[in-house]
């Protein structure tokens, strides 16, 4: 993973990612997405007895550079660990260069974009417009935890397989 990448630590804004096309297209159609994400974990979690198996432990490592690679193509994903794309309209909020990750600061530019990176959408703008498509209910109505930063890195897919995942 490139430092650049890395999710952020408190109190320092990032640069954002230079790959931003396809995350906008991946909030355009969050909700093909999120069916298809929904029958994706559907597997997961009926594959966790083999997981078990193999041991989650040696499946790590090549879950996480698979979920990784993904991931970072179509959301700009940092590995939090924590995976809460479908609370935040796919829309990943570690993009956020404020790092904040329960809505917007009071910085976002009329036309929507970010206030430390003005060439940036703001990621919560992006967030509502994606929750809307995902057409779940009330758009970003959940409160999300702080980051547990002693999982970064690690899989959400494997996650979702035991049943322990963010959201
Ligand atoms: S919220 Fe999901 S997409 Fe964003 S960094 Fe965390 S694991 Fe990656």
């Amino acid at each position: 993973m490139h430092p650049a990448d890395a999710v952020p630590r408190q109190g320092r804004a990032r640069p954002p990612l230079r790959r931003r096309s396809l995350r906008r297209w991946s909030v355009r159609h969050a909700h093909g997405l999120a069916r298809f994400y929904r029958g994706f974990a559907r597997l997961l979690r009926a594959a966790h007895p083999l997981f078990a198996r193999l041991g989650y432990a040696r499946l790590e490592a090549p879950a996480a550079a698979i979920e990784q690679a993904v991931k970072a193509t179509l959301f700009d994903c940092r590995m939090c660990g924590q995976c809460v794309l479908s609370a935040t309209g796919l829309a990943c909020p570690t993009n956020c260069p404020k790092g904040l990750r329960n809505g917007p600061c009071g910085g976002v530019r009329a036309d929507g974009s970010c206030e430390v990176h003005p060439a940036m959408p703001c990621v919560w703008v992006e967030a509502y417009a994606g929750a809307l498509a995902m057409r779940a209910g009330p758009p970003l109505g959940a409160t999300l935890p702080p980051l547990d930063h002693r999982r970064a890195g690690m899989s959400s897919w494997l996650q979702e397989a035991r049943g322990d995942a963010a959201s």
